[in-house]
């Protein structure tokens, strides 16, 4: 029998922080990919001679916000360290992070996976400073890199999970779940493109049953989902194999090349780094009060999870559909205003509104929900016509693209071209007469037996209505016409 092996993986996730101002000095926090090279730079964060650091009240703030959020102890003092390397876009020399004492340990974050509900367990949030960016460039003989430090010196915080994940889907899920927090906290974009949440991954492998630790390998820079998923797959493929022809793993440092889409080594145990941390001499321990930590837990927002456990309860949507409400606030927020707009709707149906039709054009324009020309009010508008029989399925679908594309109401819309659904049984009655009356050969092989005609009839019926009419009312209208025809022949 062969041996089957069980993945461990520990993720350290590292997120920008949305401040005004950089962690130590007042330059502004500037969207890498929108200004030039090294505009937003000082002494400070260029690492002058003489300088000296000042914590970033607000960073301190948004780190409290996830390290409370993922059910963390924060701790009333901790410290900042020198991490000693170097590397050209490291001015200093060394950066500045919380290593002993981080601002807070001992979280979790719970997910959903096949196996139903999993807890990731938190190690440590702690606050650091992003490095700068280099660009290597290639051209003809030429070989160079240019460093730009606009980025050097922003609020980065890091958050380190146990080894507890057990799953590419489970990596996934608290990946996704972790974005997700940072998000509704708005402490993070989550433009995962611009590198504002960047991921590291702790890969080992072990026989199943075992309960000590395998060796591990970490992969470095990991800036998607995409190449998480794929790198962290890959090591535990390459891992197994190599555990099953009898070999060892060595602890090492990777990347994740991603056209080939396989790891190299960077670098192997021996050759770690010693980053020689100690205290750092100028800025004194971090003291959160207790009054602090109260302040910011009360001003918390609603996290996804426990919104999609309230959708659940509160509306009655599945897991999944109140999931996919709940992950951003945007889009929960515009749902439940759809509810406060048309309380006599179900919100099942606004539910399936949104994540069939609204999603489906997002998808296709790549607008977001904030952008789209239709508002919680005017999709309830819609939404309400539909459930009272002035407009059937279709024509709700159809009048909601255009109201995506134009802005204008449902009411307006439906004026316009005229699109008011036939309700009247009187009136269906009529139409089904016709189609009857009109249709004699037709009518007779039907009472001869062929039952599929109904249908066939149906659909003329629609025809003859222009698709106006309300469905339910001319599959009864039917069923009488063609009974009493029926009745008539006996
Ligand atoms: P560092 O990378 O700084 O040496 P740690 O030893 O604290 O840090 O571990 C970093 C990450 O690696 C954590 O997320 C931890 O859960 C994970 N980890 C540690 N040992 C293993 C292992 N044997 N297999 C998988 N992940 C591991
Ligand atoms: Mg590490
Ligand atoms: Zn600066």
């Amino acid at each position: 029998m062969t041996q089957e092996y069980e993945p461990v993986i520990g993720l350290e996730v590292h997120a920008e922080l949305k401040t005004r101002s950089k962690m130590f000095c007042g330059c502004p926090v500037v969207d890498s990919t929108l200004s030039s090279p090294n505009t937003a730079v000082c002494p400070v964060c260029a690492g002058m001679p003489g300088v000296l650091p000042v914590v970033n009240q607000q960073a301190v703030e948004l780190a409290l916000r996830v390290a409370l959020a993922l059910d963390c102890h924060v701790e009333h003092t901790s410290l900042f360290a020198r991490k000693n390397y170097f590397y050209p876009d490291l001015p200093k020399g060394y950066q500045i992070s919380q290593y002993e004492h981080p601002l807070a340990q001992h979280g979790r974050l719970s997910i959903d996976t096949v196996n139903g509900e999993e807890v990731v367990r938190i190690r440590r949030v702690h606050l650091e400073e992003d490095t700068g960016k280099l660009t290597h460039v290639a051209e003809d003989a030429e070989r160079y890199s240019l460093v730009d430090l606009n980025r050097a010196g922003v609020p980065l915080l890091e958050i380190v999970t146990e080894p507890d994940m057990h799953s590419i889907e489970a990596v996934r899920a608290y990946a996704t779940a972790l974005r997700s927090i940072l998000r509704v906290l708005d402490v993070n974009s989550g433009d995962m493109e611009k590198g504002v949440i960047r991921f590291e991954a702790n890969v080992s492998v072990r026989p199943v049953g075992s309960q000590t630790l395998g060796t591990r390998v970490e992969i470095k820079n990991l800036n998607s989902f995409r190449a998480l998923e794929r790198a962290v797959a890959y090591q535990i493929e390459q891992q197994i194999e190599r555990l099953r022809r009898g070999e060892q793993i060595d602890q090492e440092t990777v990347g994740w090349d991603e056209t080939k889409e396989i790891t190299f080594s960077q670098r192997s145990k021996e050759e770690a780094h010693d980053y020689r941390y100690f205290p750092e001499p100028d800025l004194p321990p971090l003291v959160v009060e207790r009054e602090w930590i109260e302040h910011v837990r009360a001003n918390l927002p609603e996290l996804p999870r426990a919104r999609q456990q309230r959708f659940v309860s509160q509306y009655q949507l599945s897991a999944l559909d109140a999931g996919r409400l709940a992950e951003e606030k945007s889009i929960a927020d515009y749902f439940e205003a759809c509810i406060a707009a048309a309380a006599d709707i179900a919100p099942r149906l606004i539910a399936n509104w949104i994540t069939d039709q609204l999603f489906g054009w997002m998808n296709q324009t790549g607008e977001d929900i904030e952008q789209i020309r239709v508002s919680p009010q005017m999709l309830a508008g819609l939404l309400q016509r539909y459930v009272q029989g002035n407009i059937n399925q279709n024509t709700a679908k159809m009048v909601l693209e255009e109201m995506l594309r134009s802005g204008e109401t449902a009411e307006t819309i439906i004026g316009k071209h005229g699109l008011e659904q036939i309700s009247d049984s009187d009136i269906v009655a009529e139409l089904v007469g016709q189609v009857l009356r009109e249709n004699p050969q037709e009518l007779e092989n039907y009472l001869a037996g062929k039952a599929t005609l109904s249908n066939w009839f149906f659909g003329q019926v629609m025809r003859l209505a222009a698709g106006k009419a309300n469905p339910q009312v001319v599959r009864q209208e039917l069923e009488k016409q063609l009974r009493m025809a029926g009745d008539k022949l006996q």
